[in-house]
């Protein structure tokens, strides 16, 4: 079997202003970078609205939508702009989200990358946020849940930032686990362990600025994999974001690429213990673009070994 790759020209074509970190550069460093692999391509179709709908109000959805400029930009939040073309890269990575949980619980690959932007996991209910727009991983939680009919999924991000977005939209879900580790302090500012969600399915583990990837692996063997275990998810969604790496300019982790090929690697094994290795990964932060670049493709090839 294999691991698919979706992503689109259109998320090309989501334009930031000069100097802004999550730039156009980014995914074409990875898809570069990802050239060589032997990978199942897949064209990220659209998000139809009622997929969105399992997560954003209408009238959210609504106000993006008119918020597109023509030409320039549109600010809409201290530093999440849309320029005209970001709607339709913002509706291909949420499609690709869903359709990665398509494929995946389809049996037609064994685990799914999706190069996408903008990323998704500070987007809140009704509020864009932090270069996201749509919740992209609770997305796929939703509609892994509310369409294929699962029970348990599991949501782990490691992204360095909070995934305060997926937290919040999953806060009351007693379906799904969300396992986020984070910088703290750093924006934006949440994500203590006190916070645990309605139904305490919600896993928060802060991680000391200048730690590295000792303290990474330690903290996942300790608090996050048992947790992931015992709850048994019959797929785990990965907010893969690389910015905790020590190039990264937007925090002060200093993972190394090889923490991010640790990190895959023991998911995917919890992945073979409980759900036959079905993982959907999406993309959100990462900002020096080598370091970007190397640790995704660190990070796919351990999903492509795990599939075969
Ligand atoms: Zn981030």
């Amino acid at each position: 079997m294999t691991t698919a790759l979706l992503t689109h020209a259109d998320c090309l074509g989501h334009v930031t202003p000069d100097g802004h970190p999550e730039r156009v550069a980014r995914l074409e460093h990875i898809l570069h970078a990802l050239e060589a692999l032997e990978l199942k391509r897949v064209t990220a179709p659209l998000a139809a609205d009622d997929d969105l709908l399992r997560i954003h109000p209408e009238s959210y959805i609504r106000d993006i939508r008119v918020a597109r400029p023509a030409d320039g930009f549109a600010q809409i939040d201290g530093d999440t702009f849309l320029s005209s073309g970001s709607v339709d890269a913002a509706y291909r990575a949420a499609g690709a989200a869903v359709r990665a949980v398509d494929l995946v619980l389809g049996g037609e690959a064994s685990n799914a990358f999706c190069a996408i932007r903008p990323p998704g996991h500070h987007a809140e209910f009704e509020t864009a946020m932090g270069f996201c727009l749509f919740g992209n991983a609770a997305l796929a939680a939703k509609h892994a849940l509310d369409h294929h009919g699962l029970n348990r999924v599991a949501v782990v991000d490691f992204d360095v930032h909070h995934g305060n977005g997926t937290q919040g939209l999953l806060w009351d879900e007693a379906r799904a686990l969300v396992i986020t580790s984070q910088q703290m302090p750093l924006w934006p500012g949440s994500g203590r362990p006190e916070e645990t969600g309605v139904h305490d399915t919600v896993l928060n583990i802060p991680l000391a600025p200048g730690s590295g990837g000792a303290e990474m692996r330690a903290a996942y063997e300790t608090k996050a994999f048992p947790r992931l275990r015992a709850f048994r998810p019959e797929l785990i969604i990965i907010s893969a974001g690389f910015d905790a790496h020590q190039d990264d300019p937007l925090a002060n982790l200093n993972w190394a690429t090889d923490d991010f090929a640790w990190i895959t690697a023991e998911l995917c094994r919890i992945a073979d213990e409980v759900c036959d290795g079905r993982i959907v990964s999406t993309l959100e932060g990462g900002y020096d673009l080598n370091a970007l670049a190397q640790a995704t493709r660190a990070h796919v090839e351990e999903l492509i070994k795990a599939a075969r």
